[in-house]
């Protein structure tokens, strides 16, 4: 395929997710990244904007992190989980527990943030099929996102890509995200829902629903619904795949509640983008209801490359970066400069709605309908020619940078907003 470059060549047998083959325009040949920018193949520069999905939060090709996954290949590369054990899991799982809430005992390796998630379900599923506890159904929040195998997607509430499959997703009892005015509303419906007895278990991204377009509910709420439901037997599910390790300003959005979710569910920037791995961490009461002289009361969940080595070392550097000096001064800096730029645009014609929390930045557009068709792309594409990397949601614009993203390069990214704003 000589003379052709990366676009061109990958028409002829790529298959691309959340893409629509027909009409989308030919995806961008990257060759080169490096802290919070990558180089497409015509020498252009990007600043990544959201991370790559919120994943490389120490930049990319950090060096301590790779450095530390390079030892790891070289002394133990891949061993299976079950039966064997190594030092990386190890150490991750003891160096977690001090992070996570205190509830949390058990961790479960998976490879990404969907199976992080199907493992949960089927954990919560499992602990009351164990207890002789007929439970057959899920609570979950409207408008959530869960991921793509089919708990996950069972537990999500976007459904615009889930047509196909609805006749196939486990039995689910929806309710709106808890604001100030509806409480009393959400937890009638609540209160209805746990009448019957049936439920297994709720599953939520706490306090920001990152695919529904940085939408932010009330932490008092949600701790509220966490209780009624832990009242209740009903195991609760924290999807923080997208809110661990910093972004809403705590390591875990968790630590803004009182009541703790009994299963926890972390993945994206665990491995600071280097490698796929999530985990499922649980609570001991829990894990306790899987021990039995009987076999099959067991966990039979198993993914071939869990708690791979390097994606546990790839983690373990990012842990030490975490909360180091330099980068809780980055993301305090990313916070203030998210909130000084809110207040300023929040004002502005064009914007229905602007939030922050911690580095995660959105602005809602007031736009009429009929200009909403292709108003995505134009935005992406808006961005893209000025070198910035956005990934805008239907009307609504958001980012979150990597931590280490430098002053000027996240005021380029306010910059090309505000730009945006004035064009509209
Ligand atoms: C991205 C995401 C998932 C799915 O993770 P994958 O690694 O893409 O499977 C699940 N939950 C939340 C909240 C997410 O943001």
């Amino acid at each position: 395929m000589k003379g052709k470059n990366l676009s061109e060549r990958d028409q002829k047998h790529l298959w691309h997710p959340l893409t629509q083959h027909k009409t989308a325009a030919t995806p961008v040949g990257i060759v080169k990244a490096e802290g919070a920018l990558f180089w497409d193949e015509a020498g252009n520069s990007y600043i990544d904007g959201i991370a790559s999905w919120y994943t490389a939060m120490y930049g990319h090709g950090n060096e301590a992190i790779t450095r530390a996954l390079t030892e790891q290949m070289k002394q133990l590369d891949f061993v299976m989980f079950s039966g064997f054990t190594h030092e990386p899991a190890v150490k991750l799982s003891e160096e977690l527990m001090a992070l996570l809430p205190r509830n949390q005992a058990k961790i479960f390796f998976n490879d990404n943030g969907s199976t992080a998630v199907e493992a949960a379900i089927k954990m919560a599923l499992q602990y009351h099929y164990n207890q002789h506890d007929k439970r057959d159904t899920l609570i979950a929040f409207e408008d959530g996102f869960h991921g793509d195998t089919f708990g996950a997607m069972s537990a999500s509430g976007l459904s615009v890509y889930n047509g196909p499959f609805e006749d196939f997703l486990l039995k689910v009892e929806r309710i709106p995200v808890p604001q100030r005015e509806n409480m009393e509303e959400v937890l009638s419906q609540l209160n209805s829902i746990l009448s019957g007895n049936k439920c297994a278990a709720f599953v939520f991204e706490p306090l920001v629903q990152g695919a529904a377009g940085m939408k932010f509910h009330s932490a008092e709420g949600l701790d509220l619904l966490i209780q009624k439901c832990q009242e209740n037997g009903v195991l609760c599910i924290a999807d923080e795949v997208m809110t661990g390790f910093g972004k809403t300003g705590k390591n875990f959005a968790s630590e803004n509640l009182l009541h703790q979710p009994d299963i926890l569910c972390l993945s994206k920037a665990l491995t600071a983008g280097m490698f796929p791995l999530s985990i499922t961490s649980c609570t001991q009461e829990v894990f306790n209801a899987f021990l039995s002289e009987e076999v099959s009361k067991g966990f039979f969940h198993a993914h071939t490359y869990s708690a791979h080595p390097l994606g546990c070392a790839a983690a373990l550097a990012g842990l030490q970066l975490l909360n180091s000096p330099e980068i809780l001064e980055r993301r305090s800096y990313i916070a203030s400069a998210h909130k000084t730029f809110v207040s300023k645009i929040s004002n502005h014609p064009k914007v229905s709605n602007a939030r922050s929390i911690g580095v995660i930045l959105a602005i809602d557009l007031k736009v009429e309908t009929e200009r909403y068709g292709n108003l995505r792309d134009r935005l992406y594409n808006f961005f893209m020619v000025r070198g910035v990397l956005l990934r805008p949601l239907g009307n609504t614009i958001y980012a979150l940078p990597p931590y280490i993203i430098s002053n000027a390069q996240l005021q380029r990214i306010h910059d090309a907003i505000n730009e945006l704003l004035d064009s509209l």
